[in-house]
C-alpha cells in the first residue's frame, strides 16, 4: 500500500466510526426502505453514497472488511481540464481539448457519450476532492507520464497515491455516517439483485460474514464492484487473452458483473483488451505475481537491449516514442511474450533493466529463476531461453552490423549505445500483461445499465470499472481514465442523476 494510513489503521478507524459492532448483519438494516443502495464502497462506490446521502437515505454493501476498494493500491492518476491545479500553475485548458487528447491517444475507441460526460464533469470531481483535502506533488500536473502524454497538462496524483484519494473521502464518509444519512455493512457480499415483476431492480440479496443472507429494499441500486481483473476465468472469458499477472484487489471478481448480466443487462468491450509493456513474472502458473517491471518505456529509461518474439525476430522499435504504438506491437506477438536480448558489456554498463538489481542479481537469476536464461554464445542462449536460435543470431548480427557501420537500424531504434557482442549473452522473457477489467457492463449516458438492445434495466445504475476501461479509457491505457471516471460519475449519480421520488 502506497500510503501513510495502513490498511489496519484504517479499518480500526472505520469499524469505530461506522460502530460496525452495532449493527448485526442484516437486521435493522434490512427493515428500512433505502434511497439508495451502492454495491461496493470503492472509488466510484464513495462518491456516489457521499452525494447521495445529501439527497436522500443511503446504505453502502461492500464485501470487504474495509472501505476504498481499489484506491488501497491504485496510483491514483487523474486527470481534468479546469481544475484547481491548472489554475495555480496558470495552465489554460478545456474540456473540448480533454476530449480530443483523449480520442487522439485511444484512437477514437473510447465511448464518444460517456467521454463527453467524463471531460464536462471532471474538472468538478478534482475541485471537490481538492476543497477537502486532496493535493499533488509539487511537479504536477503533467502531460503524462508512464502511458501516451497529453498535449496539455492535466494529469496528476496525490503523494499517496490512491490513498490521498482516499482519505479525502474519510472524513467525509464518517460525517455522513455521523448524521444518519449513510449506512455501511462492511464484510457483506450482494450475491443477487431483487427485481419487481416488471423487471425493475428493488433491492439486493447480500451475504453477511457467516454467510447468513438478508433482502435489503431501494429505489435505485448502483453497482459499483469493480472489475473482474482477479478472476483469471471470467478475464480470459471475456476479454479473449489470459490474466497474465495478478495485481488488481482481490475482491475485483466481477461480481457485479454476473449481477448486471442476471437483471437483464449485458457486457461489452472485451476486444479492446489493451496489454500493459512487458513484466517479469514469477512463473508460468497465470495469473503470477510479477518478480519486477522493467522501464521498457523508452521515456522512463532508453533501451539498450534489443526486443524479440519466440522466433527470435524483433517486432518493433525499441524507442519508439509512443507507448501504445509499443504495446500495440507486443500484443500482436504469440502469448504477448518478448524477450530483452543484451549481452555483459550492456550488463555492466547500461541502468538497471530489472529496477533496483545489481548486475550480479540478474546473473545469479539465469541459475534460478524461469525468465532469466544466459549462454556463451547466442545460438545456444536461444536453445535455453526457448527461442529460435538460428533466427536469433540473424536478428542480432543485423542489429550488430547496421550499429558498427553506421548505417540506420532495420527498426529505426536510435538509442543503440553498444552491439550485443560480448558474452555472456542474456535474455529475459516478459509477458504483456493487464490489471484492469475493458470488459464491463454497458450503460447508457445516464449510466443506466441496459439490455444489449438498449432498453434500460429500471433503477439500476453502474459506475468505476464494472463499466468496463473500455468505454472511458478505450483500447488503450488512456492517462487517468479509470479513476477520474469512477470518480465522476460516482459523484454525477449520488448528486443528479438517482431519481428519489
Ligand atoms: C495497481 C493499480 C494501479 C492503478 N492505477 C491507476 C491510475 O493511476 N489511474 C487510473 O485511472 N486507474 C488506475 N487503476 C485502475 C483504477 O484504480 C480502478 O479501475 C478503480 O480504482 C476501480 O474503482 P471501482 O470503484 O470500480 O472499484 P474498487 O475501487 O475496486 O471498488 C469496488 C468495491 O466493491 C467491493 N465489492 C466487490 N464485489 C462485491 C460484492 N459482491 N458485494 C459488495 N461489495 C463488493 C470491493 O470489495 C471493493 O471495495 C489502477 C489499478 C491498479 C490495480
Amino acid at each position: 500500500m502506497s500510503a501513510n494510513t495502513s490498511r489496519r489503521e484504517f479499518l480500526v478507524g472505520a469499524g469505530h466510526a461506522i460502530g460496525l459492532s452495532a449493527l448485526p448483519f442484516g437486521a435493522a438494516v434490512a427493515a428500512q426502505d433505502w434511497d439508495v443502495i451502492v454495491v461496493g464502497g470503492g472509488t466510484a462506490g464513495l462518491p456516489t453514497a457521499l452525494f447521495a446521502a445529501e439527497r436522500g437515505r443511503v446504505l453502502i454493501i461492500e464485501k470487504g472488511p474495509m472501505l476504498g476498494g481499489t484506491l488501497d493500491r491504485s496510483t491514483g492518476q487523474v486527470a481534468a481540464a479546469g481544475t484547481v491545479f491548472q489554475q495555480a500553475k496558470g495552465i489554460e485548458d478545456t474540456p473540448d481539448a480533454h476530449y480530443d487528447d483523449i480520442m487522439r491517444i485511444n484512437d477514437g475507441t473510447s465511448d464518444p457519450v460517456l467521454t463527453r460526460l467524463l471531460v464536462d464533469n471532471a474538472a468538478d470531481s478534482l475541485n471537490w476532492l481538492a476543497q477537502h483535502g486532496f493535493e499533488v506533488l509539487p511537479e504536477h500536473p503533467l502531460t503524462g507520464h508512464g502511458h501516451d502524454h497529453f498535449r496539455t497538462a492535466r494529469y496528476q496524483w496525490g503523494p499517496q497515491n490512491g490513498w490521498s484519494i482516499f482519505n479525502a473521502m474519510k472524513p467525509l464518509v464518517d460525517l455522513a455516517i455521523a448524521k444518519g444519512r449513510l449506512q455501511v455493512q462492511l464484510n457483506t457480499r450482494a450475491v443477487d439483485l431483487i427485481q419487481d415483476g416488471s423487471g425493475a431492480v428493488v433491492g439486493v440479496v447480500a451475504a453477511g460474514p457467516d454467510g447468513e443472507r438478508s433482502d435489503f429494499r431501494a429505489r435505485n441500486v448502483v453497482l459499483a464492484s469493480g472489475g473482474c481483473a482477479s478472476n483469471p476465468h471470467m478475464y480470459e472469458e471475456l476479454h479473449g487473452v489470459p490474466l497474465y499477472c495478478q495485481i488488481a484487489h482481490p475482491n475485483s471478481q466481477g461480481d457485479g458483473l454476473t449481477l448486471g448480466l442476471a437483471a437483464g443487462g449485458y457486457l461489452r468491450g472485451g476486444e479492446k483488451y489493451a496489454t500493459l509493456l512487458g513484466a517479469i513474472l514469477a512463473n508460468d502458473h497465470f495469473p503470477s505475481p510479477p518478480s519486477a517491471i522493467p522501464p521498457l518505456n523508452p521515456n522512463l529509461r532508453k533501451p539498450w537491449e534489443i526486443l524479440v518474439n519466440f522466433r527470435g525476430e524483433r517486432f518493433v522499435r525499441e524507442d519508439h516514442p509512443s507507448i501504445n504504438h509499443l504495446e500495440h506491437a507486443l500484443a500482436e506477438q504469440p502469448g504477448h511474450r518478448h524477450w530483452a536480448i543484451f549481452d555483459q558489456a550492456i550488463l555492466d554498463t547500461a541502468p538497471p533493466l530489472v529496477p533496483d538489481w545489481t548486475a550480479q542479481q540478474v546473473m545469479d537469476a539465469c541459475d534460478s529463476h524461469p525468465m532469466f536464461s544466459s549462454a556463451e554464445n547466442l545460438r545456444q542462449l536461444g536453445v535455453t531461453a526457448g527461442l529460435n536460435p538460428r533466427q536469433l543470431v540473424k536478428t542480432v548480427d543485423a542489429y550488430n552490423d547496421a550499429l558498427v557501420n553506421e548505417r540506420p537500424d532495420p527498426f529505426g531504434l536510435t538509442h543503440r549505445p553498444l552491439p550485443i557482442a560480448k558474452p555472456p549473452y542474456y535474455a529475459i522473457r516478459m509477458h504483456g500483461w493487464s490489471l484492469i477489467s475493458f470488459a464491463g457492463l454497458g450503460v447508457n449516458g445516464n449510466l443506466q445499465a441496459t439490455t444489449a438492445e438498449g432498453k434500460p434495466v429500471p433503477n439500476l445504475y453502474a459506475a468505476g470499472e464494472i463499466i468496463g476501461a473500455g468505454a472511458t479509457s478505450g483500447a488503450a491505457y488512456t492517462n487517468g481514465m479509470l479513476v477520474t471516471p469512477a470518480l465522476t460519475f460516482g459523484r454525477l449519480l449520488g448528486q443528479r442523476i438517482l431519481d428519489f421520488s
